[in-house]
């Protein structure tokens, strides 16, 4: 993972030296002109930065006449001439190249270079440079790597001299398209300079005559030239550069790798994140085939042909809204069984949405009760569907969802569960259990990106949910129909690379060996985090025998969470505050990209806060009064 920027690789005339980069431009339009052929300032100019001999056939492509290799061996011989005659005369140093070397090497940054000269070329160019004050640490040519720009050799070259590996620690500045595209296909970070450039192609003088306007509007034309060419940075001067610097060493921390120790969204792979690189359009026919993919194989996972899965915009809660609101009729009594957050939230959706409902409620720490739900369905007989949470996710306690299930079922009762921190994780058998509908979401044991939630359930409970839908954005039916008879069509505008992305994480799921393989994954990782918590005295707060292997909620103890937070954060992991109103805790995910290994170097990472901060409470403490007293006098 790239942490900052190591390394500079400058391109030569145009953007180091020669301003304008007019050394080369002469030799062409001559050249041309020896074998009759006018070529304009911009012909000449198209092509800069490749290799000299390439630059010269890519004019050739540009014009309406077949030109024989014999002419573009006479062109190239007569540019050559013309270039050495007058090369030594164009190796004027840039503005503000010196001084920008000058931090670089100071904050140890490694200077390179790159160019569309000839090595007999550059050997007239380097001490010229050297004379006037500019002297890179490394150069090279094409004729040494074997091919010019655009192809990345010459980067490759001077990443081998510095000992660099990774391109994301290097930043490629140039004057020409061709610049930009070696930068890209070398994959550093890349930079157009405006000023003095090729691509401006103006001498100081002429610049000096245009009027403010004027000059803008040229400059505007560069920008565009190299934003088009896919530049991540557009500067005009050299001076601007640190501050570019800056901004990307900015971007790379704020980017490093992170666990994400939470309820989702989680780690993902990076084969996950890369499928979204594709741009899609909602109603492409290949498009709806991978969403039809996603729809059928989701289903498989937990049932059979007999149920549909209807993928939503939206989190997780925006299935478990539409699965409440569409697949229970507003007038018929919906009993919830309660025992955290979540359940809580269901509440408020059903509260919001006048549904008629009753509610069940269990000790937070305490999973809930099939017995009390028999007693309540057999004193009741107005409920019609049963709700409730598979995995609390507020607390990681795991309710017995086929106890429940079959009592409901007892009392002959539509069963919805939210499903989502365990769908993928446990084997929810919905044919055989016959559930009626689940909720779940592509951020939580499928390991795919936020942005769609879906529900999973009996095609005939959709088919007759029909109008029981208050809300438009939110109906399953009108959804399923899009889905199913438009054979893979959303209905609005698809988060189309979310999508991709989790087809892919369904793909990375079956290689991992399905629901046993992840699985396996998850309870190794609870293991060795419980186990590890356990020898430093930090304990679950839910019995093992409810305990799931997706998130666990630990006590804090005497531990603060705010410096704990920090300290693992600076170690790389990022762990989820408690969520219990009773007692102070702390929740530690399990579930993601993660393995055994990293549980353990979480364990580490606490044992070493634990031992500082029993050498440093102290401090600490009388630190954070300091820092209290300053912001209330501030
Ligand atoms: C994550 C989660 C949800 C959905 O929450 P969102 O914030 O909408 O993603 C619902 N129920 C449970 C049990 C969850 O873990």
């Amino acid at each position: 993972m790239a942490t900052n920027i190591k390394a500079v690789i400058f391109d030569w005339a145009g953007t180091t030296v020669d301003y304008g980069c007019f050394a080369p431009v002469k030799g062409f339009i001559d050249g041309y002109k020896n074998i009759g052929i006018e070529i304009t300032n911009e012909m000449a100019r198209k092509p800069m930065g490749m290799l000299k001999m390439d630059h010269t056939r890519e004019i050739a492509k540009m014009l309406d006449q077949e030109i024989t290799e014999e002419q573009i061996q006479a062109v190239y011989k007569d540019f050559e001439r013309i270039l050495f005659s007058n090369i030594e005369n164009h190796c004027d140093v840039k503005d503000h190249i010196i001084e920008t070397v000058a931090y670089l090497k100071a904050q140890g940054i490694r200077v390179g270079s790159t160019t569309g000269y000839t090595s007999e070329m550059m050997a007239r160019v380097l001490p010229k440079a050297a004379e006037n004050g500019y002297a890179p640490e490394f150069w090279t040519s094409p004729d040494q790597v074997g091919k010019g720009r655009p192809a990345p050799y010459m980067i490759w070259e001077n990443m081998k001299e510095f000992g660099l590996t990774d391109p994301r620690e290097i930043i490629k500045v140039g004057d020409t398209v061709s610049d930009i595209l070696e930068g890209t296909s070398a994959n550093t970070w890349t930079v157009g300079v405006v000023m003095g450039s090729s691509e401006l192609g103006l001498t100081r003088k002429e610049v000096a005559a245009l009027s403010a306007d004027e000059l803008e509007a040229k400059k505007a034309v560069v920008r565009q030239t190299y934003y088009k060419a896919g530049a991540d940075f557009i500067i005009d001067g050299m001076d601007e550069l640190p501050s570019v610097i800056a901004q990307i060493n900015a971007k790379l921390k704020q980017n490093a790798a992170h666990l994400l120790l939470t309820p989702g969204p989680l780690t993902t792979r990076d084969s996950v994140k890369h499928a979204m690189l594709t741009d899609h359009c909602t109603w492409d026919d290949e498009y709806k085939e991978i969403t039809t993919g996603v729809l059928n194989d989701i289903t498989n996972l937990s049932a059979n042909d007999d149920y549909a899965t209807v993928l939503l915009q939206g989190s997780g809660s925006y299935a478990v809204e539409a699965m409440i609101n569409c697949l229970c009729k507003p007038e018929e009594k919906i009993l919830f069984l309660v025992n955290g957050e979540y359940g809580k939230r269901m509440l408020q959706i059903a509260k919001d949405s006048k549904h008629s409902f009753d509610v069940l409620t269990f000790d937070e720490q305490k999973a809930a009760c099939p017995k009390k739900l028999a007693e309540k369905l057999e004193q009741d007989k107005e409920i019609k569907t049963v709700v409730f949470v598979h995995c609390e996710t507020t607390t990681g306690l795991l309710n017995p969802i086929e106890a429940l299930v079959k009592t409901a079922k007892s009392f002959g009762k539509t069963v919805l569960v939210d499903a989502m921190s365990s769908f993928g994780a446990y084997d929810i058998d919905m044919v055989g259990w016959d559930i009626d509908a689940l909720a779940s979401s592509a951020n939580k044991c499928l390991e795919g990106l936020p942005g769609l939630a879906f529900i999973i359930a009996k095609k005939t409970l959709i088919e007759a949910s029909k109008g029981n839908s208050a809300s438009h954005s939110l109906d399953v039916y009108d959804q399923y129909q899009g889905l199913y008879a438009g054979g893979g069509k959303f209905r609005f505008t698809s988060p189309t690379n979310i999508l991709l992305a989790l087809a892919q994480a369904i793909e990375e799921y079956k290689k991992e060996g399905g629901l046993a393989g992840r699985m396996g994954r998850y309870m190794a990782n609870h293991r060795t985090l419980t186990e590890g918590l356990a020898k430093l005295g930090i304990n679950p707060i839910v019995d093992p025998s409810e305990q799931s292997h997706i998130i666990t909620t630990f006590e804090l103890g005497n531990m603060d969470f705010k410096t704990l937070y920090d300290h693992l954060k600076t170690k790389g992991f990022i762990i989820y505050p408690g969520k219990l109103t009773a007692l102070p805790t702390f929740r530690i995910g399990n579930i993601g990209n993660v393995f055994p290994e990293d549980m353990l170097n979480l364990v580490n990472a606490f044992e070493a806060y634990l031992g500082e901060s029993s050498a440093n409470g102290f401090m600490d403490k009388i630190e954070s009064q300091l820092e209290a007293t300053h912001s209330k006098i501030a």
